[in-house]
């Protein structure tokens, strides 16, 4: 026994030194990210400035954005501090198509609390506070921020872009010439520097991809910023599967230009996709088609065929940079927007499940305790919370994408409204389908749940405003709802309660009332539904109010960076 002990113990010892050796030797993921440099910080937590500086700051709370960095290759690693550095380069263009000259704000900015509120904000307009100006003097936002002439007015380009469609392009900035007539500079121009090494980085970032598909993407994207021609790398975006490291860089979102929705807007997310959650999400894309079938509306309301190739996977995200950074986060995203190719390839949903559980936790479940009725608030949960959002994301993949009459997307035709409307058709058919799916057995779980959480969640969202789509969208629900009697408030307690047959009622009307808006392209209609429906009535304005009074953090902002994400 003696001499098996000491051979177990000899055999221990070369095993644990074996063991040291290797790792000595192995490469560190977190200590290699630590020597690089891309960080985005801002300081919620500031004890220096004015108190209405302090007060606006504390809105957000901060959130480490960190992943298992022991899941990745070596060269998966190594390809990181070139993505961060490329999201570095689209949060340089966001600035300029935001506001202006950053430094030149921030320097102006003697507060620092509210200097560091304009970092969030990209401005020195507040986001979660329908764009109003927080810096003196500076005057409202202009709606089509810096992406168009401050003095152009909407006749003058209707008129020049009728002559000249480049004006109305989704990759070009509309300047003066010289003889003050309307000319569009496209992105590969007007942001040529930023492209340029945006593109080096990702060309830099290919060398690493060991996946083919990655590396076409990194490659036909890299060239994408230099022509301004996306279409083949949102192609190429689609048909690459097993990838571990995910990136969605460049222009893509139109939110920001609020005068017509035409310009996409820089971003990156860097992400680390979690293969097993994918895996048990990735059977709901093979019902799509399916589900737009079973939509409760005409036929001619959902004619068109959503792409089977559909994928939906959860991630880790690790950098938010430029448009995807400012205001309020999304935790989760729907791409490509290109109608052809989302026609050809279908699109990916990807569900940013760090960033939803920072919401879940820090914000939707402290809301609850304030305004859902006490005998409902079990059935706030994370899975319902989850489900609610993936299932926003699948919705954007239903409907139709153009008229019925064929004469011009939906996009096309509801502009500034079009935002607002699809989000509130991804809602509200994302609760829609969970139902569904419920009753047909293909999803496990309690429909309360996804109620009482959806609920919960337009407190949440409504918080965004009125300059987010996703606040517009919230706002119309709140007050539709409201009005089918989905909810009721209770004076006593100051809580609300879902009428969960009601709700089902409410779901089914908005829902048909939303796709007959899309597929007529019904832009008057649209617009006279906005503006009954988005507003906040006094009295929820005053339960937001409590909210704001039990300090509940309106959104996030990350502390993020390479050397943050091995933490
Ligand atoms: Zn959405």
């Amino acid at each position: 026994m003696q001499r098996i002990a000491t051979l177990l113990t000899v055999l221990a010892a070369i095993l644990i030194i074996n063991g040291c050796g290797s790792s000595s030797t192995e490469f560190e993921c977190a200590a290699f990210l630590a020597e690089e440099g891309s960080m985005i910080q801002i300081d919620v937590d500031m004890t220096e400035g004015s108190d209405y500086g302090r007060e606006l700051l504390s809105q957000y709370t901060s959130f480490e954005l960190t992943t298992d960095l022991s899941v990745l290759s070596e060269n998966e690693c190594r390809m990181l501090p070139h993505l961060f550095a490329a999201g570095d380069q689209m949060e340089s263009i966001f600035w300029k198509q935001a506001y202006g000259d950053r430094d030149a704000l921030l320097a102006s900015i003697d507060d620092p609390a509210l200097r560091e509120y304009a970092k969030i904000n990209y401005g020195p307009w507040d986001r979660i506070g329908g764009n109003a100006p927080f810096i003196d003097g500076v005057g409202d936002k202009p709606a089509g921020a810096n992406m168009y002439p401050r003095d152009m007015t909407r006749e003058e380009f209707e008129a020049a872009a009728a002559a000249d469609p480049t004006l109305a392009d989704l990759y070009t900035v509309v300047v003066r010439d010289a003889d003050e007539t309307l000319k569009a500079i496209p992105y590969h121009e007007a942001f040529a520097e930023e492209m340029q090494r945006a593109s080096e980085e990702l060309l830099a970032a290919a060398e690493y991809a060991d996946d083919p598909g990655l590396k076409e993407y990194l490659t036909l994207r890299a060239e994408a910023l230099l022509t301004s021609d996306y279409q083949a790398s949102d192609m190429a975006w689609m048909d690459m599967k097993n990838n571990r490291i995910e990136v969605v860089v460049g222009p893509i979102e139109t939110y920001e230009d609020a005068l017509f929705g035409y310009k996409a807007a820089a971003e990156t997310f860097v992400l680390v996709k979690d293969m097993s959650w994918s895996e048990r999400l990735s059977r709901y894309a093979q019902l799509l088609p399916a589900l737009q079938e079973g939509l409760p509306v005409p036929d001619e309301y959902k004619q068109e065929t959503p792409g089977t190739d559909s994928d939906l996977n959860a991630y880790d995200a690790i950098y938010y940079a430029g448009d995807t950074n400012a205001g309020s986060k999304t935790i989760a995203i729907n791409l490509p927007n290109d109608e052809e190719v989302q026609l050809a390839k279908g699109t990916r949903r990807l569900q940013l499940k760090n960033s939803m559980q920072a919401k879940f936790d820090k914000i939707l479940v402290p809301i609850s305790e304030v305004l859902i009725a006490e005998d409902q608030r079990e059935f706030i949960t994370f899975d319902a919370f989850f489900g609610n959002t993936m299932f926003h994301e699948v919705a954007h993949g239903l409907g139709i994408k153009n008229t019925l009459d064929g004469s011009n997307t939906v996009r096309g035709a509801l502009k500034e409204h079009a935002s607002a409307l699809e989000e509130g058709k991804a809602d509200i058919l994302g609760l829609y389908m969970v139902s569904e799916l419920m009753d047909s057995g293909e999803l496990e779980g309690d429909i309360r749940d996804n109620m009482v959480t959806f609920l919960a969640g337009i407190f949440r969202s409504v918080r965004f405003g009125a300059s987010s789509a996703h606040g517009r969208a919230n706002m119309i629900r709140f007050n539709y709802f409201l009005e089918m009697g989905a909810f009721t408030r209770d004076e006593a307690t100051g809580t609300y309660s879902a009428d969960y047959d009601k709700m089902i009622e409410a779901m089914n009307a908005l829902t048909e009332k939303i796709l007959r808006f899309q597929g007529d392209g019904d832009y008057e209609g649209v617009a006279a539904f906005v503006e009954e429906y988005a507003r906040v009535p006094q009295q929820l304005q005053t339960d937001l109010d409590r909210l704001a009074d039990a300090g509940i953090p309106v959104d996030i902002v990350f502390e993020q960076g390479l050397a943050v994400v091995g933490r």
